[in-house]
């Protein structure tokens, strides 16, 4: 149907499945739902987030270092700073880490430390970073454009995998439309079209796609519901003071609850929910009998 070679169904029932890290792979039986805050701020909220979410569980932590931001005096992100802390993060919580890379000159520092490089909906098709992540080394997330077609979209990934990267997972993330209540609205059969015309996991952002905190939790569910490979989700220890997208953010607590709410969900579908963190260390029990 598409001029596309390499990302759309060949055998039916071959499904690629994109590994994070040794425990964490999109696409398979277990969900992966990235979680964390649209900006990394600082060391604290990133450790706090960690702590919190890791046995929730989430298998992926999320935070922005470099931000696209409409207005060119929005904070523009703590560049490699950031990256550290989600690396040290990373190192604590065994958690995977997901960030988005704007530019091509950003690639090698962002490859060398993040374990899955975005792509936002902005960049979609910005051909010569799609062409240069093929040579990334590591996983690449594409969102939806914020007004690409279906056909669109999987060509965006194509040329991903036709410059050499065999790693790519579509997030839809909504796309714009007439009505302002929600920041975009949620296409949930373009996860079900993706699915069935692609090999590629799918993945859902339901934060950016509703830009309302309270409607992420019925949309993350439906969003399972249809297929979706996993989520991806923000969240803040302090939701209205986060630095970017406040309106969105969910707070920890809320989405502890929402990973619990979305169990039956998930069971429902066939799809589990696995714990990547180490266990908790237990309170060790030492007699003094000596
Ligand atoms: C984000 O994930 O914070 C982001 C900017 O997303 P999008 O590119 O989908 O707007
Ligand atoms: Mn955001």
């Amino acid at each position: 149907m598409f001029n596309t070679k390499l990302a759309t169904q060949s055998h039916p029932n071959h499904q690629t499945i994109v590994k994070l890290s040794n425990r964490v792979a999109i696409g398979g039986k277990d969900l992966v739902i990235i979680g964390g805050p649209c900006t990394v701020e600082s060391a604290e909220q990133m450790e706090i987030v960690a702590s919190q979410l890791a046995y929730a569980p989430i298998q992926a932590l999320r935070g922005g270092v470099y931000k696209p931001r409409t207005s060119p005096y929005a904070f523009q992100g703590m560049g490699l700073e950031g990256l550290d802390i989600l690396a040290s993060v990373r190192s604590r919580y065994g958690l995977p880490i997901v960030t988005e890379v704007m530019s091509i000159g950003q690639i090698e520092d962002l490859a060398a430390s993040a374990d899955m490089l975005q792509v936002g909906s902005r960049n979609m098709q910005n051909f010569d970073l799609l062409k240069a992540l093929g040579s990334a080394g590591k996983p690449i997330l594409l969102k939806r454009g914020l007004a690409a077609t279906i056909e669109e979209f999987i060509n965006a990934a194509e040329y991903i995998l036709s410059h050499g990267n065999p790693d790519v997972v579509l997030c839809e993330r909504g796309i714009r439309s007439f009505d302002t209540y929600t920041r975009n609205v949620l296409d949930l059969a373009a996860v079900a079209a993706l699915k069935q015309l692609t090999h590629l996991p799918v993945i859902v952002d339901p934060s950016h796609a509703v830009g309302k905190r309270e409607l992420v939790a019925p949309l993350a569910k439906a969003a399972i519901a249809c297929g979706a490979d996993g989520l991806i989700i923000e969240c803040h220890p302090e939701p209205e003071k986060s630095v970017s997208d406040a309106r969105q953010a969910l707070s920890l607590e809320d989405m502890v609850k929402l990973v619990d709410e979305l169990r039956p969900v998930a069971t429902a579908v066939g799809r589990n929910i696995r714990a990547i963190a180490p266990e908790k260390p237990a309170i060790a029990l030492i007699s003094c009998s000596a």
